[in-house]
């Protein structure tokens, strides 16, 4: 590829502060209030203009049952809101405005800075130590530095520009399909309900009998649902899983581009096929779709450990266990290992990306929101408590990071 040098330039350094969480997700949004409420001064980042990630940018609000922490209190704010459907023993919808109120109040309210808008890009490292990250905003190109960051950018971005290595999907890269997410009212669900589940099937059926051009994945795969609905909070309303978009990069912008193009033209075929074909959906119409389409899996950070599928099925005891992850029939331990990228000093990472086999983050729920919120919690605790006594991460006592967790509610060991 042909290239240009870039003229080198100093940057202002726009902000200091304790620990820098980059990513607003579920994970980067637990991780800052925790880092916030335990006394660090503590900055969030993040490129939207809203926070939430997969659960608000991508709609997805089907989340499974929460057991510990600030995911207790999101949980119970949103239905305080009214935005919360009926609680289900395998998910429970949330309304994704109403999430988007309670994510920026309990920031605004755990005295976290928040700076949206604004795109992380690239890490000052020296010696495995980031001395500062760089930002692009509308403002231009900005240094932050921290003593701490936590990469909880779903997909790795910190750690991956900080030097850590990382996997991806499997041995030949690749990952999980992308899925456009999309909600319709003025649904009759008295007389849809029936139907949500067959949707693939009926789909299917019309694509063989060339009724419909539909080129999408309609199937479930590797236990992602398919095209299928699902009932939200308002009566009226279903989301709709829109269909598996295959063999792209999650982290390449070409592949995220062609994959909007195809899902966002599907959405709309697939959204007049329901309004023909099931019954109850004759008056509906798509009231949003995801603002991004969404990423499953993308990089997985290597850590100091890698969680493995056995660890989960044994339910594995490690003497730094700092989450529990309870998912259907699953219910096991994260070391706090799986949560310092190999070779960088002063970084931790949460969410979807953390270091743990392919088959631990698709089977066991560790994608999950609940789960992704469980480790940024206990990152931002971990990161608070190093900000207190002016240490790296790999020289925390794991006895009071345990100890602390506890105490405020994020962990129960057994
Ligand atoms: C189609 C689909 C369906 C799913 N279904 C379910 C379900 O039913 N239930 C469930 O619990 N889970 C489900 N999941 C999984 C779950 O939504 C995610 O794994 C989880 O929300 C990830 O949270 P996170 O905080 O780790 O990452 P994300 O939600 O991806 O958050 C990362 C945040 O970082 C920001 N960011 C990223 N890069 C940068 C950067 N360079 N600079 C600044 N900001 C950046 C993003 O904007 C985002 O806000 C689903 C996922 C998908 C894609």
């Amino acid at each position: 590829m042909r290239s240009i040098k870039e003229p080198s330039r100093y940057l202002p350094i726009v902000d200091s502060v304790d620990v820098v969480v980059i990513g607003g997700g579920v994970s980067g949004i637990a991780a800052s209030i925790a880092s916030s409420r335990k006394g660090a001064k503590t900055l969030l980042i993040e490129r939207y203009g809203f926070l939430g990630g997969m659960a608000t940018a991508g709609l997805v609000t089907t989340i499974p049952p929460i057991h510990y922490g600030i995911g207790l209190e999101m949980e119970r704010r949103v239905k305080e809101l009214g935005g919360m459907g009926t609680k289900g023993p395998f998910w429970t919808a949330y309304d994704p405005e109403v999430l988007k109120f309670v994510l920026m109040d309990m920031i605004c309210e755990a005295g976290v800075k928040l700076l949206l808008h604004t795109l992380f890009v690239d890490t000052v490292v020296e010696d495995g130590f980031i001395k500062a990250i760089i930002v692009e905003n509308k403002s231009g190109r900005q240094a932050i530095e921290a003593g701490l960051f936590i990469d909880a950018t779903g997909d790795g971005d910190v750690s991956v520009s900080a030097g850590a290595e990382y996997l991806k999907g499997e041995e030949d890269g690749s990952t999980l399909p992308m899925t456009l997410m999309f909600n319709m009212r003025d649904v009759n669900l008295k007389r849809a309900r029936p139907f949500l589940n067959a949707i693939k099937s009926y789909l299917k059926r019309s694509v063989e009998n060339k009724e419909i051009e539909f080129s999408l994945g309609i199937e479930s795969y590797d236990g992602q649902p398919g095209v299928i609905g699902a009932p939200l909070v308002h009566e009226d309303e279903v989301t709709i899983w829109g269909g598996l978009v295959g063999g792209l990069n999650g982290t390449k912008a070409e592949d995220l581009t062609k994959a909007e193009i195809v899902a966002r033209k599907h959405a709309l075929i697939l959204a007049n096929y329901l309004k023909k074909k099931i019954p109850g959906f004759e008056s509906a119409k798509i009231t949003v779709t995801a603002t991004q389409i969404g990423v499953r899996e993308s990089r997985r950070i290597v850590g100091d450990y890698i969680l493995t599928l056995q660890d989960a099925k044994d339910r594995k005891w490690f003497s730094d266990s700092v989450a529990r992850i309870k998912h259907g029939k699953w219910d096991y331990y994260v070391p706090f290992r799986c949560l310092t990228p190999k070779g960088v000093r002063n970084l931790l990472v949460s969410g979807r990306c953390i270091s743990a086999a392919r088959d631990v983050l698709l089977l066991t729920g560790l994608r999950e929101i609940p789960a992704c919120m469980s480790t940024g919690e206990a990152a931002g605790i971990a990161a608070a408590l190093c900000a207190k006594q002016k240490i790296g991460p790999r020289k925390l006592n794991m006895k009071l990071l345990q100890q602390t967790l506890v105490n405020m509610n994020v962990f129960q060991p057994a």
